[in-house]
């Protein structure tokens, strides 16, 4: 009788559902949680990255000035033996030149070993950040594995049976049981409420229910277009 099955193929599919509900959001979740840490790691690669070329460019800065510091002596040391003020004014003049490129690149340094700090503080945060994230990922992880095993065969039986089921129904009733599952919320296939649908509450027609109770052919509700049964009469 197809209305048995049809009720067996709703029990199953109400399993279905309320097992793919006991997983809820974890999945999402869970993969959320890995790209904000994939996020995470990637900047942490880039400042560090920064963090090098920062420290290259100090050091060159340090060299760079140390060069400039002994040229500016020599050329004070050569100040001494100058003989006119052309020699003068030409030594003084390179020595103001050396004294500008040194006060630059102090700036410059001193820019690069603020950016360095800020960039330091920043790596520091994100990677404690990135600690605490990696956690609750393994506990959010593990939590769904174990559910999802739990779950695994439960499913893949159901899932048998689901199959088993919906061969031996035929096409139409299959194709109007899918179509009203889709529609109504995954409750295609309802119990008489008294003298209503149990869906949806609709009166259903004394006639029809006599039907229903006598479980003598598939009948629908006129409203909601659920299947519906009596269960005191299913067992039969
Ligand atoms: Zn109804």
């Amino acid at each position: 009788m197809s209305m048995e099955k049809l009720i067996e193929l709703q029990g199953i599919d109400t399993k279905l559902r309320d097992l793919n509900d006991l997983l809820g959001d974890l999945p999402f979740k869970v993969n959320e949680l890995n790209q904000q840490e994939e996020f995470i790691k990637n900047s942490l690669i880039e400042k560090k990255e920064r963090l090098k070329e920062l420290a290259v460019e100090c050091h060159k800065g340090e060299v760079r000035i140390a060069e400039i510091n002994d040229k500016v002596n020599k050329l004070k040391d050569q100040l001494f033996l100058v003989t006119n003020n052309k020699q003068y004014d030409a030594l003084m003049h390179e020595m103001d030149h050396m004294k500008e490129e040194r006060s630059t690149i102090e700036t410059e340094t001193l820019s690069f070993l603020e950016e360095s700090e800020t960039l330091t503080e920043s790596v520091e945060t994100m990677e404690s950040d990135l600690g605490s994230l990696s956690n609750e990922i393994t506990v959010r992880r593990e939590k769904l594995e174990s559910v999802i095993s739990d779950s695994a065969e439960e499913k893949s039986s159901l899932e048998q049976k689901r199959s088993n089921k919906v061969e031996s129904l035929d096409l139409n009733t299959l194709s109007i049981y899918n179509r009203v599952f889709q529609a109504r919320d995954g409750l295609a296939v309802v119990n008489l409420s008294g003298n209503g649908c149990g869906g949806c509450g609709a009166h259903v027609p004394l006639q029809k229910v006599t039907e229903v109770r006598a479980n003598s052919a598939i009948h629908r509700c006129d409203v909601c277009g659920r299947f519906l049964y009596s269960e005191n009469n299913s067992l039969n």
